[in-house]
């Protein structure tokens, strides 16, 4: 498949390589290339650098364990969402910093919305393969997804998320706001593209969570896992 890869997402595939999977900051920098919106954040390097972000983006933020040997930064306590102060940063920092092959704090913006998963793998017979499902905690639990070759248009969407048995709840659920379908829709079709663009290159995507509210969604998780 020929398809044209922006240069800069060209060079992070690159330098990427060595371990097998793309990290987090990087992988949210190509979706936002790719026109998919995600929470505002940097990667700090020091201490002071963490400090002077988490301020700049506004306390509460969410800092997140960088580092290419971490991929499930949760089950090491790599997340915390609702940081407060700067304490709280610098305790965090240290304690981050003591992982294995520590590159830095991830400070992110705060977003809230109901938890989806967006997925991409590459399938032998079928291709790129996208898939969307309730996410969070819930995804091993409920089994509830849709797939659909890639690439996916407005309509494959509708459908995949009409055939959610949680499709309800994104539409409305007793009351609640629906989401932001049109987002939704923008989102997954954007992905459907990038999924289209790197299939010589991965093997999958996992946009987990999407946080979808009825002002719109953003990935809030990105991971990238390169092909052997
Ligand atoms: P993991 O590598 O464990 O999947 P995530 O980046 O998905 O780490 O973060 C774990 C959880 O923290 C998410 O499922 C979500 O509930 C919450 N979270 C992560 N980023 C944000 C954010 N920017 N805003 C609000 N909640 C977030
Ligand atoms: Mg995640």
């Amino acid at each position: 498949m020929a398809a044209v890869l922006k240069k800069e997402i060209r060079s992070i595939i690159e330098r990427s390589k060595s371990n097998g999977w793309i990290l987090e900051p990087d992988a949210k920098r190509i979706l936002k290339l790719s026109g998919i919106e995600v929470p505002n954040y940097v990667l700090a390097k020091t201490v002071e650098e963490a400090v002077k972000t988490a301020r700049a983006i506004g306390y509460p933020v969410v800092v997140k364990l960088v580092s290419p040997a971490v991929v499930h930064k949760s089950d090491v306590k790599g997340v915390v969402v609702g940081v407060q102060s700067d304490q709280d940063i610098q305790r965090i920092f240290d304690r981050f910093a003591t992982h294995k092959a520590f590159v830095g704090m991830l400070v992110e913006e705060m977003a809230a919305g109901l938890e989806l998963i967006v997925g991409g793998t590459i399938d032998a017979q079928f291709g790129p393969v996208v898939l969307v499902g309730m996410g969070g905690t819930g995804v091993e639990i409920y089994k509830d997804t849709a797939l659909r070759m890639a690439p996916i248009r407005p309509d494959d969407v509708t459908c995949m998320i009409n055939s959610l048995r949680a499709g309800e709840l994104l539409h409305g659920f007793r009351g609640e706001a629906a989401i932001d379908m049109q987002a939704l829709i923008g989102l997954m079709t954007a992905f459907s593209g990038l999924l289209m663009k790197l299939a010589d290159h991965i093997s999958s995507i996992d946009l987990n969570p999407v946080l979808c509210s009825p002002s719109g969604c953003v990935a809030a998780d990105a991971r990238i896992m390169l092909a052997e």
